[in-house]
């Protein structure tokens, strides 16, 4: 059966693009979400790479004939095991759709296949010396389609959003093999149901993303980061609206305790910089003149002043801004191979105090460690559930409930960032009611009628 399989997409797409040598596919069986809660991958899965749209289309109409499942693959960086196969299926991996399309400098926008990577993108607009495109979700190896689909985030978020932000247009293979484009370089539309942001954000269960128009921003010509450290996390936390309400908008504003600054520094062999305080504000702000720049440094200054800050660090130099935002970059990965599962829950920037002081109680009641850190100008946390003596805590999913339960009981939602993918579909009643998932799954199935497209992800219809 297999074998017939793998002669008939050898046909669709060249027999050097369908793998299914066991040795050969292991680097596509998992994601970066930590071991112990990642789903485990079904091995009877066959491996394509298509290079275009056609080809795409192509092997979703075979796949509907067959009933075959399709799980499609970015840079698999993914946090939610949205990526990996967990029943029989075709792995359709992006990574030949490469292209790097078009730079339109009098529009702002790059348009480019989704198989090319968030470091392509930075690297074209640091070239023109005019353009930015901010977003910097922490891992740049990710593929601009996975970006868009988990509608990833990350630091730089504070002002100019998240992925959703960004798009401007898409080309889409649908479920079904139909090939179409959903917006354009168009700022404004209002063109009927806006398909384009329901497949923002759809984890790979509504279409495969071909292509992509992004929006870019002018570079800009002057920027500073700002370390303010606190002795406690209340003081920096609660400074936060009061910056925000000044009309001082950051490009990133990011909440970090000493001693996980510390553990990434010594993970990258680097030196954290600041010798006082226990609770940092890290503050990137950028903007057209270093003397606009300057003022607004001493007006935060003021305002941290004011509320018990100690002494700002300012770095200017590209080098020791890169330095600090490697730091921060890397707190993940320090803390990585010691967590059981690494949350991305998001509550009201006012109510990130409470809920810092809520995990805290949790992880005390449970004899836990759960140090946690985030994105403070959007109010999206990562707390990472420490593995207990080298494995998974047992009662880990009631921790994982009751975080949940406190984040949504201060008007907060379960993630902000890394999506539901497989791991959180269980989650999903405890978030949403049942209008909104019983309208999530028909939505689902207008779209895919065969539930071939990443079965299982964000909503399981199986299961009805
Ligand atoms: C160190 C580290 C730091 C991270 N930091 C952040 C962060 O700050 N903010 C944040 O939001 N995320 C972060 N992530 C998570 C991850 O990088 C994002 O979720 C990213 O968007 C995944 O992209 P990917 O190409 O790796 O997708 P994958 O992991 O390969 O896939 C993710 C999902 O997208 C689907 N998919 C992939 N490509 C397509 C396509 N072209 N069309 C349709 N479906 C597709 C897959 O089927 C899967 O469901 C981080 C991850 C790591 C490892």
């Amino acid at each position: 059966m297999k074998d017939s399989i793998v002669k008939e997409l050898e046909n669709l797409i060249g027999e050097d693009w369908v793998i299914d040598d066991e040795r050969l596919m292991e680097d596509y069986l998992s994601d970066e979400t930590p071991s112990p809660v990642r789903p485990e991958a079904d091995r009877d899965v066959i491996l394509v790479k298509p290079k275009n749209s056609q080809e795409i289309s192509e092997i979703l109409k075979y796949a509907n004939r067959k009933s075959i499942s399709v799980v499609p693959r970015g840079a698999g960086t993914g946090l939610c095991g949205a990526a990996v196969p967990v029943q029989s299926s075709i792995i359709l991996s992006m990574e030949r759709l490469n292209d790097l399309i078009e730079v339109d400098e009098d529009n702002f926008t790059m348009t480019c296949q989704a198989g090319v990577t968030l470091e392509d993108i930075l690297e074209r607009v640091r070239e023109s010396e005019t353009l930015f495109f901010p977003p910097h979700p922490g891992d740049e190896g990710a593929q601009v389609g996975g970006l868009v689909v988990e509608n990833a985030g990350g630091a730089r978020a504070v002002k100019y959003g998240v992925l959703r932000n960004y798009v401007r247009g898409m080309e889409v293979v649908l479920p079904t093999g139909e090939i179409t484009s959903l917006g354009g370089k168009v700022i404004k539309n209002n063109t009927g149901l806006d398909l384009m942001h329901l497949l923002i954000g759809s984890e790979g269960t509504l279409g495969i993303v071909s292509r992509v128009t992004l929006r870019l921003y002018p570079e800009p010509q002057a920027s500073v980061s700002l370390i303010v450290p606190f002795e406690g996390r209340h003081e920096a936390i609660g400074t936060v609206p009061q910056i925000l309400k000044q009309g001082m908008i950051p490009l990133a504003m990011e909440y970090m305790e000493r001693d996980l600054v510390e553990k990434s520094a010594e993970h990258i062999g680097k030196k954290w910089p600041v010798r006082e305080g226990d609770a940092y504000l890290y503050l990137v702000l950028t903007g057209q003149d270093k003397d606009s720049l300057y003022s607004k440094c001493e007006r935060i200054n003021e305002t941290c002043d004011s509320r018990g800050s100690q002494d700002v660090l300012v770095a200017e130099r590209r080098k020791d801004e890169e330095k600090i935002l490697d730091i921060r970059s890397n707190i993940y990965t320090a803390l990585e191979p010691e967590s059981a599962d690494i949350l991305d829950v998001t509550v009201p920037i006012t109510e990130i105090g409470r809920l810092l002081d809520e995990i805290d109680s949790i992880a005390e009641e449970h004899d836990l460690d759960i140090p946690v850190y985030g994105h403070a100008g959007d109010g999206n946390l990562h707390p990472h559930i420490r593995l207990k003596d080298g494995r998974k805590p047992s009662n880990m999913e009631r921790i994982k409930d009751e975080i949940y339960e406190k984040t949504i009981d201060l008007g907060g939602v379960i993630t902000g960032e890394h999506g539901i993918g497989k791991t959180r579909v269980k989650n999903l009643p405890q978030a949403l009611d049942d209008h909104q998932i019983s309208l999530m799954k028909k939505i689902k199935k207008v779209f895919d009628p065969n539930n071939i497209l990443n079965p299982k992800t964000v909503v399981d219809i199986d299961e009805d």
